[in-house]
């Protein structure tokens, strides 16, 4: 589909316009915090926190579709696939702060696979937006059920929030763990117990 060079200007102007906006809302929110804005050290904050909070949500205009495009491939391959420790970073919706740890996935394929790469691009993709660690969680495991078909998905998250960490109730050693368990994941307790087990730390292929 071939876009015309008035559109893509048009799209261009409309994402300066944008930028420069998100750049004066931090000014502004400098300037509310109690800073000078213009001073040297945060002559430059407003840019670089655009760049950074655009960069964070990202996954707003990214599209799994377009992910997984071609990555998909058949395989007689009926036993477990699993990716763990996959760090991720995303921010809650609360407060916009960060929240960060390790993701596991695991799927039994039903002759399909993914390439082994795409997993964490997904992780990615549901992570760099505004989240709540339980909707993160079941939004990954849906998409990799809906895409692979496979005959059941895991997903476990433990994160640290620096919500609950710098504010709150202060509690810096806490770990949240959530999960989403779909198909046979959900409803046979061994392929469950079989991804719980692989994933625990210490667990097989780990060096710890
Ligand atoms: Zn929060």
């Amino acid at each position: 589909m071939a876009r015309t060079r008035a559109g893509r200007q048009a799209k261009t102007e409309q994402g300066r316009t944008h930028e420069a906006e998100l750049r004066d809302v931090v000014k502004r929110l400098l300037t509310l915090l109690g800073e000078d804005p213009s001073r040297h050290g945060l002559e430059k904050t407003p840019e670089r926190v655009e760049k950074a909070l655009r960069f964070m949500t990202q996954g707003y205009k990214q599209n799994i579709d377009h992910l997984l495009n071609e990555a998909l491939f058949p395989l007689e391959y009926d036993e477990m696939v699993i990716v763990k420790d996959i760090d991720f970073f995303s921010m809650c919706e609360h407060h916009m702060l960060p929240f960060f740890g390790r993701c596991h996935v695991g799927y039994l394929p039903r002759r399909k696979v993914v390439g082994l790469s795409k997993i964490p691009r997904i992780v990615d993709m549901f992570s760099r937006r505004l989240q709540v660690q339980e909707r993160l969680t079941v939004q990954i495991a849906e998409a990799i059920q809906e895409k692979l078909k496979p005959e059941g998905v895991g997903v476990v998250m433990e994160a640290r929030h620096l919500c609950m960490m710098m504010r709150g109730v202060e509690k810096q050693n806490t770990i949240a763990v959530t999960s989403s368990m779909l198909g046979a994941f959900r409803t046979q307790q061994q392929t469950r117990e079989e991804f719980l087990k692989l994933i625990r730390r210490g667990g097989a292929g780990d060096p710890d």
